[in-house]
Parts: C-alpha cells; sequence; structure tokens
C-alpha cells in the first residue's frame, strides 16, 4: 500500500491518507530548542551506551507515575525508537530456534523482529481479547516469550486488567518473558491502562518498549526505552554496545525536555486524536457494510467491512485516491477489516470520509 501510494503520488495525483501511523503533531518548538542548545553547548561526542542518566532517571519516574512499577535508572535503556527497544530485548532473550508468541492481528515488525534474532515467530489471534486457553495451547518446550501490545495497533484496544493478570500467572507459570509494547501509553482517553510490569509479579520477568515517536510527534528522531527486569541492563544492552554504540546526546536532551512539557501537551493531543476518533466512526458506521466502534485509545479506528478488504482498500486508492489499510496486512485474523489512522488533517479526513461515504464498500 505505502509503494502504491508513493506512486500515485509521483505520478502527480493529490492521495487523501487514512493510511499513516504518523501523528500529524509537530515537535515543540521547545524539543527542537533543547537539541540545538544541547548541539551547540558540545554534545557531540559518544555518549554513555544506556543512555543519559538524567533522562534514564526521568523515565523511571515517569514510568513509576504511570504504572506504579518501581523503576531505577539502571533499569531503563534508551534506544533509536520502540522499534529498536524491541529488538534489544529479543536479541537479549531469544536464542537460535525459540518460539515468541505474537499477537494477531498485531504490528508488522513483530515477527521480523524475532527472524532476526533466529527466532519463530507463532502468530495468536487476539482480535477482541487475549484468548488465554489458546495462548496455553500453543506454548511448547521451546517458547520463552509473548509479545503483547496495548493499546493495539492497528485495533486501538486497550487489553483489560483481568486480561493482564491472566497473562502474568500464565507467564509466570510456564516461565516465560512478557515483551510489552505500550507505545501508544499516552494516548488512552478516559480508562485505566493495565500493564504486566504494574502488578507485583509481571515486574520480574516483563520488558516495557515504549517511545517518544507516538506521544510527541517525535517519529522521526528515533528515540524510545526499554524498561527491563531488575539487574538485567548490563547483558540486555550488548546490543546496543555492538551495534549502535549509543543514542545521540541531543536526541536525548531533546526527549528530556519532552518529558517535562508531558503535562501541558499531552492532554490537548490526546483530546484532538479523541475527538477525531469519534468522529470518524460514528461516520464510518453510518455507510452500509460498515461497522464501525471507537476505541478508547491510540489514532487508529479498525471497523470491519462487508467486502474483501484488499480490494476495497484497492478500489478506494485506485478510484478515489483514498489511502486505508487492509486489515489482513496484520495477519490472518484482521482480514475483513480496514485499518484506518486519524493523523491527516482535520480538513483532509472530513474529504477522505465524504468520498468513502459516496464510494461505499459494495
Ligand atoms: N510498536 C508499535 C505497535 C508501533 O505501531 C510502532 C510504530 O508504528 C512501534 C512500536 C515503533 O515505533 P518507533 O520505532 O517509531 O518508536
Amino acid at each position: 500500500m505505502t509503494e502504491k501510494v508513493r506512486a500515485a503520488k509521483a505520478a502527480g495525483r493529490r492521495i487523501l491518507s487514512l493510511a499513516s501511523g504518523d501523528p500529524n503533531i509537530p515537535t515543540d518548538p521547545r524539543i527542537i530548542e533543547a537539541a540545538h542548545a544541547a548541539l551547540k553547548a558540545g554534545d557531540t561526542r559518544y555518549g554513555p551506551v544506556l543512555g543519559d542518566p538524567r533522562l534514564r532517571a526521568a523515565l523511571a519516574a515517569h514510568e513509576q507515575r504511570r504504572s506504579g512499577a518501581q523503576y531505577e535508572e539502571a533499569d531503563i535503556i534508551i534506544t533509536p525508537g520502540g522499534k529498536f527497544a524491541l529488538l534489544t530485548a529479543l536479541m537479549g532473550i531469544v536464542e537460535p530456534g525459540a518460539e515468541v508468541l505474537v499477537p494477531e492481528p498485531g504490528w508488522v515488525s513483530y515477527g521480523p523482529c524475532v527472524e532476526l534474532c533466529a527466532g519463530k515467530p507463532v502468530l495468536l489471534p487476539m482480535l477482541d481479547r487475549i484468548g488465554l486457553p489458546a495462548l496455553e495451547a500453543a506454548i511448547t518446550e521451546r517458547t520463552v516469550a509473548v509479545i503483547v501490545n496495548s493499546p493495539v495497533n492497528p485495533t486501538g484496544r486497550v487489553i483489560t486488567q483481568k486480561e493482564i493478570d491472566g497473562l502474568v500467572d500464565l507467564a509466570e507459570r510456564h516461565k516465560l518473558w512478557i515483551v510489552f509494547d505500550q507505545v501508544y501509553s499516552d494516548l488512552v482517553h478516559d480508562t485505566s491502562f493495565p500493564t504486566p510490569q504494574g502488578t507485583a509479579k509481571g515486574r520480574a520477568f516483563t520488558f516495557v518498549v515504549d517511545s517518544f515517536s507516538k506521544t510527541f510527534g517525535m517519529t522521526g528522531w528515533r528515540l524510545g526505552y526499554l524498561a527491563v527486569p531488575p539487574g538485567l541492563s548490563k547483558p540486555i544492552s550488548r546490543f546496543i554496545q555492538h551495534s549502535i554504540y549509543c543514542v545521540p546526546g541531543a536526541v536525548q536532551a531533546a526527549g528530556l525536555k519532552a518529558l517535562q512539557i508531558y503535562d501541558e501537551v499531552l492532554p490537548g493531543y490526546r483530546e484532538m486524536f479523541r475527538r477525531r476518533q469519534r468522529d470518524a466512526a460514528a461516520r464510518l458506521d453510518a455507510v452500509p457494510g460498515i461497522k464501525c466502534a471507537a476505541p478508547n485509545a491510540s489514532f487508529y479506528l479498525f471497523p470491519s467491512v462487508a467486502a474483501d478488504d484488499r480490494a476495497l482498500a484497492a478500489r478506494w486508492l485506485d478510484q478515489h485516491d483514498v489511502a486505508t489499510v487492509p486489515g489482513s496486512a496484520f495477519g490472518g485474523t484482521g482480514s475483513g477489516h480496514l485499518r484506518l489512522t486519524v493523523t491527516a488533517s482535520d480538513k483532509e479526513i472530513d474529504e477522505a470520509l465524504s468520498r468513502i461515504a459516496a464510494a461505499g464498500v459494495a
């Protein structure tokens, strides 16, 4: 789809995109200035492998405030984005041939990241809930970890406390690591946000993947972090040490500033996405053949469509210049759905939804 959109734009067509996972939040000028100031002050050299201790301490406090989990600076590793945090965790725990349970529908990088570590991804349907019996049935003697994402890309769903509790019990019984991807956790609307690391037991075997990308409109800065079980930051950071070595200091200075203005900027971002999701969901739901509820987090919508999702996405793009992503791109259980995002401008979203209503699904 990305290639198709690129080709259509190159051919001079104006494509309205409801496909991008890159929020239309410009990075706050104070964040940019912090990076600039760090560079001017000489922060242009190698830094600590685990990251700037000031940023790591601020993230430990931030995570404690959100989940209640007790984190020390020593438990936080700064990474170039959430994706690298995920890969760093997997590089540390996946031996060749080991199996990792991966959610489906789920973010497209989980399986490939497991494979990069010579592991085997085992896909598990988790569309509306984490089916614990199915998860347990999929565990073999080679299973080492389960990846869980909340809020979920592509559905925007927040995993419930009951599901998290069941998952933590299961992981403890089978001695599995939990790799918990919470990169949309700052975009949760009006609901609690249960986490495995927030439970007394789960903190001991959960790796938390998080990022500045979606929260602050900083996708291109490549700044994320991994919060590790106590005592594991040294062995886990080997991959960082012998690959990128460290994240640029100026980028980390930007992250520190972002955390300092969090309370000021986040409510506005959250409210914008919530309003857009609610409005877009109502308009989509009014189209015959589309069923859409507004999720309570992120900037995604995952309506079901009474059509072949790939054919429909292709038709809307080819004939109506509206880009969406077929749900089956996120795994077989996503078929019959489309993933839409509300990351374009209000005007573009409005126009795209009008075109969808006119085009219909049949
Ligand atoms: N996890 C999920 C579920 C995502 O959707 C993304 C990005 O789309 C990421 C992780 C990684 O984001 P980044 O590497 O920009 O921090």
